[in-house]
């Protein structure tokens, strides 16, 4: 990587890459006790990088301000690091307080993961840099430990308080498969997703929107969750199952009942998913997305006019079903498409977003791409 040397002036000891992600099924479930199934996107974050015995952590992103962060890596608190740089210097504090020996190093970023847009750029940065630093100090961590690192990075040093998916898919996913994740026991299973193999492709749309309320709301809702299992007796929501779903939604408030519902539900269309796509029948999983939409349009209320319009759009269009993926607000949605019609959906939703007013979307389509590795 040039940028390195045009910063540094030396050569990297090594490049690592970990990819976003696309969560083809399980929203809002991780912080649940629940189950996800997300598969790596072929983008990535590559953060080539050399380690420094001096304790100076230097960070430096082609797609940052352009100015060189400099830190002590001894001396890191999350009030003393701002902006983009605290992703990756998250990830250098937690490892130190996890009790693993690590010290500087120079890194410098690049990416094509589009930020902000619901396909985890912030995991993708933390599991990039993890990555680097497990080979450049010989740190004894497998690939689950790393990517709890990562997410003890987004969450006590960001200050993000994200689930486990997002790291564990940048880490752990393999090419060609989508991993079904119980992110209580962290048990993984490795899901054939052969869609080309069907005729069948899945189309991404990145809004481009981010709607202001999400981090507020976020947390809201986790808590909200967190309230109702309380109210049930429950550890977590994952503890409830469909056939108890109804009894259990005449224990609660309203307010909590559609969160309630959301959860159980998706949880069971996870494992509906995982099913269709064991059985060979990836036509299956269409209905089983747009099922997933509706719930987190109307029960968990965290789409917005532009996902819902994608959706809508897509489905009108000729796909088997579509829903928005990431937290919400705004981001992405997924599509899944007969491979002749990916180009119609895709201009049927650009139009449709040019007659409504908004911003132009991105479209590209979505394979299913390997974990964290070094690529240099
Ligand atoms: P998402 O994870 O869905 O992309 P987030 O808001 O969680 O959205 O993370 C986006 C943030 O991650 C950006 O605002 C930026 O601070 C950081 N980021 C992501 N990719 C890069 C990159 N290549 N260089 C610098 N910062 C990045
Ligand atoms: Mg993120």
């Amino acid at each position: 990587m040039s940028g390195f040397r045009a910063t540094y002036g030396t050569a990297p000891a090594g490049t690592w890459a970990a990819p976003g992600r696309v969560n083809l099924i399980g929203e809002h479930t991780d912080y649940n006790d629940g189950f996800v199934m997300p598969f790596a996107l072929p983008q990535t974050v590559r953060a080539a990088a050399r380690r420094r015995d001096d304790g100076l952590l230097r960070l430096h992103s082609a797609h940052g301000d352009r100015r060189t962060v400099e830190l002590d890596a001894a001396e890191l608190r999350p009030e003393g690091v701002t902006g983009w740089a605290r992703y990756p210097a998250g990830v250098v504090w937690a490892l130190a307080a996890e009790g693993h020996r690590v010290g500087g190093a120079d890194l410098y970023f690049e990416s094509d993961v589009p930020a902000g847009a619901g396909l985890s750029s912030s995991a993708a940065l933390e599991c990039a840099t993890a990555a680097a630093f497990r080979d450049l100090w010989e740190l004894d961590l497998d690939d689950t430990r790393l990517a709890l690192v990562a997410q003890r990075a987004e969450n006590e040093f960001v200050g993000v308080p994200c689930g486990i998916m997002d790291q564990l898919a940048s880490v752990c996913a393999q090419s060609g498969h989508a991993l079904l994740l119980d992110t209580r026991t962290l048990a993984q299973r490795q899901v054939r997703l052969d869609l080309d193999h069907h005729g069948l492709r899945l189309l991404v749309v990145d809004t481009r929107v981010r709607h202001e309320l999400a981090d507020g709301a976020y947390a809201a809702l986790r808590s909200g969750c967190e309230h109702a299992a309380r109210l049930l007796g429950l550890p977590a929501l994952r503890d409830l199952s469909v056939a108890e779903l109804t009894g259990a939604l005449d224990q609660l408030p309203s307010e909590h009942r559609p969160l309630v519902r959301h959860v159980v539900t998706e949880n069971a269309r996870v494992a509906d998913a995982a099913a269709a796509l064991d059985a060979g029948d990836a036509a299956a999983l269409g209905p089983v997305l747009t099922e997933g939409h509706h719930s987190l349009r109307d029960d968990y209320r965290v789409s917005c006019p532009e996902t819902d319009l994608a959706v809508s759009t897509a489905v009108e269009a000729g796909a088997l079903g579509a829903r928005m993926t990431g937290a919400g607000f705004g981001g992405s949605v997924i599509a899944l498409v007969p491979e002749e019609r990916t180009a119609g959906v895709a201009e049927a939703v650009t139009a449709a977003f040019a007659a409504a007013g908004h911003r132009a979307p991105r479209t590209f389509t979505a394979t299913a791409a390997a974990g964290a590795r070094r690529v240099g």
